[in-house]
């Protein structure tokens, strides 16, 4: 970990001592962002803060066994007497639009990502981490910072998600050292791979069938799609959070270079999920034309007024040119 990180996160920790902070991660938060608000949270607490969890969404089921609290609604959240600290995201943009208008300025940023730029007056950064919780992780070995065996088993399920059980581009030796340090610390890996892969409901399975039957080819078969057609939700008996993971399948087919899944809004927008087999893709770059962002090989994008019909080509040609 370089010691500039180190030098900032211990700086954050004494700053924070008497101040109120909301911890706010991105909209439809995964893992990494669940692991990194409320492993914040704890280690803000210890040093003297007053904290909130602060997210447009709930916890999703998958990780509620992780946790003791519930992230608090940011519709319904205005005390902004806290002063926010923004984690796995860049901007408050990427948190909601409701935070976005309400806060002046960020006090602070922890987050490994390689779009979007960050205006808060601390920021730990690190975009060559595999995850959030990794950075964190890493800030509480070398601080030597206590933590319950409850927060290191959330670092550990934030690394492990968002490295794809440690074999993304993006994993390091570091990333290692920071899933020891949290198994030294009382995280339990097999704990984490049941709660985690042993738990899948039935709907999230009939969600998957229709998404593998709707897989779409393009560009000889380099170029792959998915999609969620409004009611595919209802259809199947599955929510949103649901969606996490699939694009995955797209890419995991031998020969697929990209991978996009395609979900329908009903306010007449189009959300996508990118991933790239190489970083060199940079699908990031794609998803930024459409106003979103994300890592070199893993990106997402909501673009308004777009249908299935009008985004195909676009997104199509972007991605045949970034295969060149
Ligand atoms: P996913 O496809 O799993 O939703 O997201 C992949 C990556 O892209 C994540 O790191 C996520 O934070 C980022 N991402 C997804 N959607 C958006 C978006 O609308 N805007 C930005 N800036 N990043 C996004
Ligand atoms: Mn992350």
């Amino acid at each position: 970990m370089k010691p500039e990180l180190l030098r900032e996160f211990a700086k954050l920790l004494q700053v924070a001592n008497g101040k109120k902070i909301a911890v706010i991660g991105h909209m439809r938060p995964d893992g990494d962002c669940v692991a990194s608000q409320f492993a914040m949270a704890e280690i803000l607490r210890n040093a003297g803060a007053e904290v909130v969890c602060v997210n447009q969404n709930k916890v999703p089921y998958l990780y509620k066994n992780f946790v003791e609290e519930e992230l608090i609604d940011s519709d319904s959240f205005a005390d902004f007497s806290y002063e926010a600290l923004i984690v796995d995201c860049a901007d408050l943009s990427r948190a909601s639009a409701r935070l976005k208008n309400s806060y002046e300025n960020v006090f602070a940023c922890v987050d490994h990502h390689a779009s979007g730029n960050s205006q808060a007056q601390i920021k730990v950064i690190d975009i060559e981490a595999g995850a959030t919780a990794e950075i964190i992780a890493l800030c509480v070995i070398g601080l030597d910072l206590k933590i319950s065996p409850m927060v290191a088993n959330l670092l550990f399920m934030g690394i492990a998600t968002d490295t794809r059980q440690f074999t993304t581009t993006s994993t390091r030796a570091e990333t290692l050292d920071a899933a020891k340090g949290m198994m030294l610390r009382g995280a339990d890996a097999n704990f984490v791979a049941q709660q985690l892969y042993q738990r899948e409901r039935i709907a999230k399975m009939r969600l998957l069938s229709v998404y593998l039957d709707s897989l779409k080819m393009y560009s000889n078969n380099r170029i792959c799609f998915g999609f969620i057609p409004l009611g595919t939700f209802e259809k199947t008996g599955s929510c949103k959070e649901d969606t996490d993971g699939l694009v995955d399948y797209a890419r995991s087919i031998e020969g697929v270079e990209i991978a996009v899944t395609l979900e329908e809004l009903a306010d007449g927008s189009v959300k996508g999920s990118m991933r790239g087999k190489k970083p060199e893709y940079r699908v990031n770059e794609i998803a930024e034309t459409f106003g979103g962002g994300g890592h070199f090989a893993a990106a997402g994008f909501t673009a308004k007024n777009k249908t299935f019909e009008t985004i195909i080509p676009e997104l199509l040609e972007l991605c045949e040119k970034s295969l060149k």
